[in-house]
């Protein structure tokens, strides 16, 4: 038996060439502005409402 999860994980799509994003929530989830760098990584989730932001790759992985 499958159960929908209630709170499924946002995931937001930047591009490519972003070197961080900014992240407030966003609605009656909000929480204070933070600004969060990728570095190395493509992918990065918000430490505040575990939103996670992936990088779009040029270069198609699939
Ligand atoms: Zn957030």
């Amino acid at each position: 038996m499958s159960t929908k999860h209630a709170s499924v994980t946002t995931i937001v799509q930047v591009d490519a060439e972003e070197k961080e994003v900014a992240c407030d929530g966003g609605g009656v989830m909000g929480h204070p502005l933070v600004y969060l760098p990728f570095g190395k990584k493509n992918s990065i989730v918000c430490y505040y409402c575990g939103k996670r932001f992936q990088r779009r790759s040029s270069e198609a992985s699939s």
